[in-house]
């Protein structure tokens, strides 16, 4: 594949690290999936501008992962490339009182120490969700009454044409696990600008141990996962009508449904992407005959 040789050139000029036929297992908080062609970790604004026109130009599938906490990998893997927002692209900068500067790959928990050492406000919510702060303004990611939409100032993320462009938060269309990014897959977010609020070091850390302490009283954390599997259906929850229908500890394969948080599928050691969408059927289709609701799928699947 001459995509495979020239995509590779141009990371080189640039020093960003390719893998060929990664096993997307590894990249993923669920542990299921197969091989991508290759993967492309990114390290320079630069770097993704001239792959993404690449990309674009010749019609090569590609997939973008931060640390994969809200994805599903199809058991047959991508036949594409995988453009990775990791370590290698998580510089966070302090830039005022209340002001901080990420590059899209930074680790929220990362970025959730930075604003507590800092005495910065805001980002309490956040302590305890996996993942990168780009993957985390893609999903618009939220818990216990706070969101991104709240901290979030504006983003930079480069276009299809391989243009860095900026965007402000109210052109984001930030709504429940929703943003302008997941409208549109071809926009990649390289820098996402935070604005907190200064409070109590003390105050910050209090909340901060009382979120985490909830999350590891009520889910199951020692199992791989994507976190909950369903979106919050319109004045309702998703483990509630899950656990009123009888399905709470219903299994396919290593796949099931947690018996701690009925929200959550797991994978209880050999779980395949089968396993696990086959018990996601199985769910939506009893939640529905039984309550009427719908169950939307929160992950993304890459296939
Ligand atoms: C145990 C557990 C608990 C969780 N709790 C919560 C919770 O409380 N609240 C919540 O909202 N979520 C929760 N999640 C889900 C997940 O952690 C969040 O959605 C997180 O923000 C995803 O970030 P990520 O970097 O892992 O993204 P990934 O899973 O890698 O990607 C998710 C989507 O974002 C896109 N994406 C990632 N980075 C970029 C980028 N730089 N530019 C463009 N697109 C990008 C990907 O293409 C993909 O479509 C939980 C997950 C787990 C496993």
């Amino acid at each position: 594949m001459t995509y495979i040789s020239e995509l590779t050139a141009i990371c080189n000029k640039y020093g960003c690290c390719t893998f060929l036929n990664v096993s997307l297992k590894n990249y993923t908080t669920f542990k299921v999936g197969g091989n991508c062609k290759l993967l492309i970790s990114i390290n320079c604004v630069e770097a993704l501008q001239e792959v993404i026109k690449y990309l674009v130009d010749n019609k090569v599938n590609f997939e973008v992962i931060g640390k994969g906490s809200n994805i599903i990998v199809s058991d047959n893997g991508f036949d594409g490339v995988i453009i990775l927002f990791g370590k290698d692209f998580s510089e966070i900068k302090v830039v005022s009182d209340n002001i901080l500067e990420c590059q899209s790959g930074a680790a929220l928990k990362k970025v959730c120490c930075v604003a507590l050492e800092n005495n910065m406000s805001g980002l309490e919510f956040a302590w305890g969700i996996p993942g990168t702060i780009g993957g985390a303004l893609y999903m618009n990611a939220g818990a216990y009454g706070g969101e991104m939409k709240d901290v979030v100032l504006y983003a930079e993320y480069v276009n299809e044409k391989g243009e860095l462009v900026r965007v402000d938060k109210k052109d984001m269309d930030l709504a429940y696990r929703h943003s302008i990014f997941s409208d549109n897959r071809n926009m990649l977010i390289v820098k996402v600008v935070l604005q907190l609020v200064k409070n109590d070091y003390n105050k910050i850390k209090l909340k901060m141990d009382e979120l985490l302490q909830k999350r590891i009283d009520k889910q199951p954390l020692n199992f791989p996962s994507a976190g909950s599997t369903f979106k919050r259906p319109e004045g309702n929850y998703a483990s509630y009508l899950i656990e009123k229908c009888g399905l709470k500890g219903l299994s396919v394969g290593d796949a099931q449904v947690s018996e701690k948080h009925s929200g959550f599928i797991i994978n209880k050691g050999n779980a395949t992407c089968e396993d696990i969408m086959k018990l996601v059927s199985l769910v939506q289709e009893k939640v529905k005959d039984d309550t009427g609701y719908e169950l939307e799928l929160e992950p993304r699947i890459i296939k």
